[in-house]
């Protein structure tokens, strides 16, 4: 199996990856909020963990994969009476429509998507350990509280300086900076505001914290020791450093091997978010007629610890792109010279090691795709001496199919209807053909410039054949 090596939160460090159990990871993953569209900043975050399991697969790893459904928190209870409906039958809408969408990217689905609302036992339960262990605590108005002063590893994961912590002090909120580092709730006593969303425990009617779901949800499904958990940098503090208390300070144990967190997708040099109504969701951007491949394009385009600027015209260049490469796959299935396939078979081994080298190296997706672009390269050029035989052309398909088990939307046999040529555009083309078997270089120059004029490029390939392109 090849070395993989991942930039660990934890350590500040790119570490060689290994797995707990030989061949096997155990992946966490942070997932949404049901209580709005996820936008393409969410996407960006899932996206990456869609890129970082396929790539532990492409390797030969077996992951189970675990993401939750966050469906009650502060935001959610907030917005399902602001529409006035219950709030499962709120959360219910935009889980379904995130199911939908993850599709339309082509994200892997997880193993289980465990929802809050249907693990509140599980979070009782570890609640009560921490009870029992000393690190939990009732405030005067009933809520249950983490002493971050009875966790001296409090801080390890955001790099917090304890100097500074103002211990006693309380956070109800599921969301808040790191200058407000305090104790934080496990279980929060019943409000006005929460109307009807309350749950039975040995402290009263109330609800989890949010960190609290990620802590029992995953121990439910990957026991209390696993090797990944990932999310949005936004994640790190305080959502995944509160988790870590909750899990060690429970199990006496380390949690989690490997941290891995993505930056952020940004607009304009900020971040995209619902707080900042800067975003698009999926569903804005296929409205407006792209596609999920093209959209899958941009936000695997740039390595996931780097910020990525989203505009409109990556879209229209990820278009371009991609029908480039549709059109190699459809050069290369009408390649029919025979021959062995030594003229391309370096470049293709070339290409599927640097393309595995890249990924496995802290999932380096710019030279993955670098190498993605020197066999097309290489490919075309072959093509367009007439050197390239079957075979080749069938090596060069096999190694775009392997790539995208990763890249996933380069969709190499899904055969495009091609724009139909005007019959005016064909009739020159075929002028232009007798005019070369006669040797009459010169109208078959004209004939070109004339066809070029009406949009489209001619190609000749072997046998007297050629290409029409509609040039863009
Ligand atoms: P939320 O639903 O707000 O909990 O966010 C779900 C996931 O999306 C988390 O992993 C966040 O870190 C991530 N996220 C939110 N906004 C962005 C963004 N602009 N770029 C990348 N990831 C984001
Ligand atoms: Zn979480």
């Amino acid at each position: 199996m090849a070395q993989i090596s991942f930039f660990n939160t934890l350590e500040r460090r790119v570490m060689p990856f290994e797995s707990i159990e030989p061949g096997k990871v155990k992946m966490y993953t942070c997932g949404p909020t049901v209580y709005n569209y996820a936008h393409i900043g969410n996407f960006r975050a899932y996206m990456f963990e869609d890129i970082l399991r396929r790539t532990l697969e492409y390797f030969g790893y077996e992951v189970k994969q675990v993401m939750n459904l966050t469906d009650v928190d502060d935001k959610t209870i907030r917005d399902s009476k602001a529409c006035g409906l219950p709030l499962r039958e709120f959360t219910a809408k935009y889980k379904a429509a995130f199911f939908e969408d993850l599709k339309t990217l082509s994200i892997e689905p997880a193993a289980v998507y465990p929802a809050a609302t249907d693990h509140i036992p599980q979070m009782i339960k570890l609640i009560s350990v921490l009870m029992e262990k000393g690190f939990g605590y009732q405030a005067e108005d009933k809520s249950i509280y983490f002493s971050i002063d009875k966790f001296p590893e409090y801080g390890k994961l955001a790099h917090i300086d304890r100097e500074n912590q103002r211990s006693g002090v309380r956070i109800k909120n599921d969301e808040y900076a790191k200058d407000s580092v305090a104790d934080f709730a496990l279980w929060k006593a019943w409000d006005e505001l929460d109307g009807d969303v309350a749950w039975d425990s040995p402290w009263g009617k109330g609800r989890p914290g949010w960190h609290i779901e990620c802590s029992a949800m995953s121990s439910e499904y990957l026991g209390d020791h696993f090797d990944l958990h990932t999310g949005g940098i936004d994640n790190m503090f305080p959502h995944h450093e509160d988790e870590i208390a909750q899990s060690e300070a429970a199990s006496g144990k380390k949690w989690v091997n490997y941290w891995l967190h993505c930056a952020h997708l940004m607009v304009n040099g900020e971040k995209m978010s619902k707080s900042l109504g800067n975003f698009y969701t999926l569903r804005d951007l296929i409205g407006k007629g792209w596609t999920g491949r093209e959209i899958r394009w941009v936000l695997i385009g740039a390595h996931y610890r780097k910020k990525l600027n989203f505009t409109l015209d990556a879209l229209g260049a990820a278009r371009e792109t991609l029908g480039k490469f549709d059109d190699l796959f459809n050069r290369m299935r009408s390649v029919d010279a025979a021959g062995d396939g030594s003229e391309v078979a370096e470049a293709v081994k070339g290409a599927k090691e640097a393309f595995a080298n890249a990924m496995a190296d802290d999932l380096n997706i710019s030279e993955a795709l670098a190498a993605m672009f020197d066999l097309q390269r290489t490919a075309n050029r072959l093509a367009d001496g007439g050197k390239l035989t079957k075979a080749g052309a069938e090596q060069v398909l096999a190694a775009y199919r392997d790539f995208d088990r990763i890249v996933c939307c380069l969709e190499v046999d899904v055969i495009r209807e091609q724009p139909t040529v005007p019959a005016e555009v064909i009739a020159l083309a075929e002028e232009r053909a007798a005019a070369r078997k006669n040797k009459d270089f010169a109208a078959s120059d004209r004939l070109r410039d004339e066809i070029a004029k009406l949009g489209y490029q001619i190609k000749d390939v072997p046998g007297g054949k050629y290409e029409l392109t509609a040039l863009k």
